[in-house]
């Protein structure tokens, strides 16, 4: 098959990532983090979560880090997520110009995680829709547990295709399904992606996975092969949710940008330089990460490319 020539990563360590770290990273060490990871060519972050400071107290410190970043953002898109409209209020206060709303596909890991059913959070996406319109925020959607949920398991494609109907009646900007737990596999993302992708082709979709089951790059491609662009990955594979038990990181960055720069798809992203911020986050978090390329180095630098024949 024809690959794409260029897929969009967006960076979710500063989010995702860090918010099951025990240390608390301070917003200097975040500015940090992000300055490298922006100097490295990553052009879109989700860099924090307007959530209750006492449930995620890791985000805590995400007003201040915006306050910091904007300032040499540029071009680069800066996403708060939030989980209800009082956190889309406080991320417009403080001036956030793009908020991803997250809920869950299954009733059971929203109810843990926004005590809602997924009903009651469609009910409120209405009112966030109008927030934003009416304060010209740009609003994405993270649908959570939409590969299978830790409490319920398998979601039923018809169950998410149906919500994804009612999202998508809504002013969205980017629409993400999420492997909120690492329960998905290539094939269900080809079939799931490919379904949502084709009755909702005028709807940008992102895709999230965590690599909890090593699964993580495969479903990337299975992604792709089914026509997503666009992937939340986390550097040194960090990551997971504080309210879904078992979870653990993000697919990786590093892995992801080797993978995709080895089969010819660009993402303007520099991966030596990507490497040493993952080193820098062994650092600030005072732990190894999950990396690949930083234990294995850019095949290139040791190996001469195979040219292929
Ligand atoms: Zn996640």
């Amino acid at each position: 098959m024809d690959y794409p020539e260029k897929i969009r990563i967006n960076e979710v360590v500063l989010r995702d990532g860090l918010q099951l770290e025990k240390k608390i990273v301070s917003v200097d060490e975040k500015v940090q983090l992000f300055n490298r990871l922006k100097n490295a060519g990553i052009e879109s972050f989700e860099f924090g979560s307007f959530v209750h400071p006492a449930r995620v107290p890791q985000m805590a410190n995400s007003g201040e880090l915006y306050s910091e970043i904007k300032q040499t953002a540029g071009s680069t898109t800066l996403i708060a997520l939030v989980p209800n409209l009082k956190g889309a209020e406080r991320a417009a206060q403080l001036g956030v110009k793009k908020i991803n709303y997250v809920f869950s596909a299954s009733d059971t890991h929203n109810l843990q995680n926004v005590q809602k059913s997924t009903l009651q959070s469609i009910e409120e996406l209405q009112q966030i829709n109008d927030f934003c319109l009416e304060n010209t925020l740009s609003l994405d959607v993270s649908l959570a547990t939409s590969f299978g949920c830790p409490f319920e398991g398998q979601i039923p494609n018809e169950r998410v295709q149906s919500i994804v109907q009612q999202i998508t009646q809504f002013e969205i900007d980017v629409l993400t399904l999420a492997d909120t737990t690492g329960m998905a596999n290539p094939k269900g993302v080809f079939q799931l992606v490919s379904l949502v992708c084709s009755e909702f082709p005028n709807q940008k979709f992102n895709l999230h996975f965590h690599n909890t089951r090593g699964m993580g790059l495969s479903n990337i491609l299975a992604g792709i092969n089914a026509g997503v662009t666009s992937f939340d990955t986390a550097l040194g594979g960090l990551g997971g949710c504080p309210f879904a038990p078992g979870a653990t990181g993000n697919v990786c960055t590093e892995d992801v940008v080797h993978l995709l720069h080895s089969m010819g798809m660009q993402t303007n992203v520099d991966l030596n330089k990507l490497i040493g911020v993952s080193a820098l986050l062994e650092e600030i978090v005072g732990h190894k990460n999950s990396s690949y390329l930083l234990k294995a180095g850019p095949y290139d630098k040791k190996y001469p490319v195979p040219v292929s024949s």
